[in-house]
């Protein structure tokens, strides 16, 4: 039987699921806003449709445009990718309804995942930790909120329960900014997720970011592929990724694959997902659930050889597949630096024309990315233009072979955070693998100032 799907993304991840459905004979349909009509991906494309003038709102976060496009291109399925509608679950919903298959977990999971507050509460039922805190309802009265904040105890993280992409979070030190950062953060959800609802959790000083990769088939069976460690992170956004994590408490871990698992298992979880912990003094405390691929699914690919894309299909697809815990199998060391288009200093993003560029290759190198030279970098989007991902036997030959690989790689025209993952992969710190999540905030970026 044949499969056509629709690719409702854009840049290096709509290229990676196309690698993934060529493989599997799969034919593609790629949709791209009239901004984007030098993507690479859409060379490579069986079919090409345009959604809708540049602004994401009117292209790649226009659902009617998008299932118009899959109408009259008579796709099976629609493949969301990561950001825009990949975890809208209204979106997953409109699909199903329009007789196109959404790959990835119903829109029921997606709604419940999507809600930090209800996920937390599912996490808690399958035996997970989650970090400490106040997930009622918030008590108007501002003594009652006081009170309930100090048994929380300072330093307190306010979050937005529609919360995601690093946004709608906020630490609050002492009492007497509690009422007022409540406020802001409740305005700041409500017009960015339309949902103003808060919880509080306990500030979690200096943590490690560990996320544990599950692949579900939907029918009740859900494997884990390891774990990641994301602890190097700029206002909460990811810069460098790897797999396997290093020097987790053993018994801590074993516990929480089975009880990621059982929890996946509970609710027929189906396709990609990643739940994610923060880890400090040997315990995991979970803080939320991603129902979709994420960009640093690459690094467990490496040490698997497992294609979580290309599971994502066949299972959607209902194609020939099984999970199978005991063919997981681990190997070695991998890391991926995130390349932006920005300033490495100020951080400010770079468009621009790419003018000239040479990409990294060779043993246990792979380069994900929609970049080429005359390429022209839109301000308009996400600003990732590449993912250098290296693999080795150990931690070390991994960094290694990734300033090699660095050191290959260059793109003129536009600033690039390039020199920044050259000091950080050179940095004792990150070398001893001693790094927490404020590490390149609080400590490193101060080193570096001029
Ligand atoms: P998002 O959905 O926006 O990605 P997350 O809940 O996954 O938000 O949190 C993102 C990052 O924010 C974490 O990796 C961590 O750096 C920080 N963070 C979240 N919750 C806490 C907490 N309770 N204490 C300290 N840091 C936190």
């Amino acid at each position: 039987m044949s499969f056509k799907v629709l690719i409702a993304n854009r840049g290096e991840i709509a290229l990676r699921a196309i690698r993934a459905c060529k493989e599997l004979g799969i034919s593609t349909v790629s949709v791209y806003s009239e901004g984007d009509k030098d993507l690479k991906h859409l060379r490579f494309s069986d079919e090409t449709v345009c959604i809708g003038p540049t602004s994401p709102l009117e292209s790649y976060l226009n659902i009617p445009s998008i299932l118009s496009a899959a109408e009259l291109t008579q796709v099976d399925a629609i493949y969301p990718g990561y950001g825009f509608l990949a975890e809208d679950p209204d979106f997953a919903e409109m699909c199903q309804k329009s007789g196109f298959k959404f790959i990835g977990p119903d829109a029921k999971t997606i709604r419940k995942m999507g809600d930090k507050i209800t996920a937390k509460t599912l996490a808690e039922k399958a035996g997970i930790q989650t970090v400490p805190g106040y997930k009622d309802e918030i008590p108007e009265d501002p003594e009652k909120f006081k009170a309930v904040a100090r048994d929380v105890g300072y330093p307190i993280m306010i979050k937005a329960t529609a919360g995601g992409g690093g946004r709608g979070m906020r630490v609050v030190e002492k009492e007497e900014d509690l009422i007022t950062l409540a406020q802001i953060t409740m305005q700041e959800a409500k017009n960015a997720f339309g949902n103003e609802t808060i919880y509080l959790e306990k500030f979690i000083a200096n943590p490690r970011h560990v996320e544990v990769q599950v692949v579900g088939d939907g029918k009740g069976k859900a494997i884990h592929l390891g774990t990641r460690d994301c602890s190097m992170q700029r206002r909460h956004q990811k810069i460098i990724e790897e797999a396997p994590a290093l020097n987790l408490n053993e018994v801590a871990l074993e516990k929480i694959f089975s009880a990621c698992i059982k929890l996946c298992e509970s609710i027929n979880y189906e396709g990609a997902g990643t739940l994610e912990f923060l880890y400090e003094n040997d315990n995991f405390y979970f803080i939320e659930m991603n129902t979709r691929i994420q960009v640093e699914h690459p690094v467990t690919e490496m040490i698997t050889g497992f294609d979580i894309v290309k599971a994502q299909m066949r299972i959607a697809l209902g194609m020939k597949f099984e999970i199978d815990q005991s063919r997981i199998n681990f190997k070695g060391h991998a890391l991926e630096c995130r390349i932006n288009a920005e300033d490495p200093e100020t951080f400010q993003p770079s468009p621009g024309t790419i003018t000239k560029m040479h990409t990294p290759g060779g043993f246990g190198v792979r380069y994900d990315s929609h970049i080429y030279g005359g390429y022209i970098v839109p301000p308009y989007y996400d600003s990732l233009l590449a993912k250098i991902i290296t693999q080795a036997n150990s931690r070390e030959s991994a960094i290694k072979r990734m300033l090699s690989a660095l050191d290959e790689f260059f793109i003129e025209g536009i600033k690039t955070n390039h020199s920044l993952h050259q000091k950080l992969l050179r940095d004792e710190v990150f070398i001893n693998n001693k790094h927490t999540i404020n590490y390149l905030e609080n400590e490193f970026l101060k080193k570096h100032e001029s």
